[in-house]
């Protein structure tokens, strides 16, 4: 290929896109992928069926991304949802929307996403390079003039588009270069922290636990005793704490408050569906019908087997006492403990357990209408590179290909202005 007119680092969600789109618009576009196959996250998202987005409506789904969300109004503006079940419609690529409005293509396959993506970028005339991981951006006089591959071969070129992910799942090919590039040509990087990420709890519980899953509980996140955040829906207890939809979602301000060395606990609410009031009813009446069971038999109709043990042992209510014979108070430390079930937590999984990297490039350095840097001319970013995360539900993928298909048309259309 002769010197191409814009080159794309990258090649997952966000790059594919934005190479596709800056071919489409003209541009000879050469994407450079360090690993040997492309789009490798791409594959295993949404435990291989890929939760490609969200039909949210635009200002709850900025809402999803927290205070950084605004930057990335302007690309969902352009490029959101319906367009991109729309796009994917003509590769040939079905959707379906499913519970909480999560879409997902109909065949359930991942790869099927990757596959037309990869045959869609192709058909557009973009050069594919695998094996090929960039080590340098090149700048002159405050403009791109090209990248060096690792191994030192240069390709000259007035546009780049960085799109090489987070630091997350690292053995995709994510292992946070982009941070290191944007940074060695002046960019601000916010540190980055993993995110939507399992939680690690204090002692033996969680590990006794391990395997059972909890569905329709409240989840609250309380730092020195003060409620900071709440989920409900499904956790999951593993060897070394818990994970599960509701748990990854609340790691994002866990994770930033053990960083701020500040101690967090979870309280698990068994029984959201009753109040105090008609949850000591209902434990009033089960008392009274079952009074010559023992308690340890008694708790089968309250909770999941595995939990029983933790419950007499956290309860301090003899394993084999009558129900009849339990008191008022007794029969309080229970109800409180169904309300408040609670575990310490002690730190977060890594980046190579973490769905999603928070922090990267600044987006005060980028421009939210291009994607283009603010300082170096003809330095473009897309997807997770940039400070942006967003919740699980189709968040991340939506921005990652929103802000490819800005930078790269972007691109593009500067290098014909
Ligand atoms: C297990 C898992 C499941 C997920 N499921 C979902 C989901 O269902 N829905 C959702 O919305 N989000 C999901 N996510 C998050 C989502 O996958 C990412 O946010 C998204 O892939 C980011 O896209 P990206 O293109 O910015 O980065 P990536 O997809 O990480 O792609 C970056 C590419 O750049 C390449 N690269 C890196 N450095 C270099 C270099 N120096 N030179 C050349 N190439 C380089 C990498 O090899 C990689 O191919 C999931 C993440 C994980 C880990």
């Amino acid at each position: 290929m002769t010197q191409p007119q814009v080159i794309v680092v990258g090649a997952g969600a966000a790059g594919l896109m934005a190479a596709g789109q800056a071919a489409a618009q003209g541009a000879s576009t050469l994407l450079l992928e360090k690993m040997n196959r492309p789009a490798r996250k791409l594959r295993i998202t949404g435990k291989g069926r890929c939760n490609l987005t969200n039909v949210a409506a635009l200002d709850d789904f900025i809402a999803h991304f927290g205070p950084n969300g605004r930057f990335l109004r302007q690309a969902f503006s352009r490029f959101f949802s319906a367009e991109l079940v729309a796009f994917l419609q003509e590769l040939g690529v079905r959707t379906v929307t499913e519970c909480g409005g999560r879409v997902f293509p109909a065949s359930g396959q991942a790869v099927e996403v990757a596959d037309a993506l990869l045959r869609w970028v192709r058909e557009q005339g973009v050069t594919l390079r695998t094996g090929a991981p960039v080590a340098r951006l090149l700048v002159e006089e405050g403009r791109m003039v090209g990248v060096q591959v690792s191994g030192g071969e240069v390709h000259r070129s007035e546009a780049v588009i960085v799109a090489t992910g987070g630091a997350s799942y690292p053995a995709t090919g994510s292992t946070g270069d982009g941070y290191r590039l944007a940074e060695a040509v002046g960019h601000t990087i916010v540190p980055i922290r993993p995110v939507l990420v399992p939680l690690e709890t204090a002692g033996d519980v969680a590990p006794r636990l391990q395997g059972l899953s909890l569905r329709h509980v409240t989840v609250r996140v309380e730092v020195n005793g003060q409620k900071q955040a709440e989920a409900f829906g499904e956790m999951l207890f593993t060897h070394f704490g818990v994970s599960g939809p509701i748990i990854l979602t609340l790691s994002r301000q866990v994770v930033d408050t053990l960083r701020a060395g500040r101690r967090v606990s979870l309280s698990i609410d068994l029984k959201p569906a009753l109040d105090e009031r008609k949850l000591d009813t209902r434990l009033l009446r089960d008392l009274d019908a079952h009074g010559k069971q023992q308690f340890r038999t008694l708790l089968q109709g309250l909770l999941p087997r595995k939990l029983i043990p933790v419950c007499v042992e956290q309860v301090g209510i003899p394993p084999h006492k009558a129900a009849h014979q339990i008191t008022a108070q007794e029969r309080e430390r229970l109800r409180t403990w169904l309300k408040d079930f609670r575990l310490e937590v002690t730190g977060h999984r890594s980046f190579s357990e973490a769905i999603i990297t928070a922090g990267g490039v600044d987006t005060r350095e980028v421009d939210p209408r291009t994607m283009a840097s603010r300082l170096v001319q003809g330095l473009y970013f897309a997807g997770e590179v940039l400070d942006v995360d967003g919740d699980t539900g189709g968040y991340n993928l939506q921005a990652a290909f929103s802000t490819g298909w800005l930078a790269g048309r972007s691109a593009a259309r500067a290098l014909a202005a």
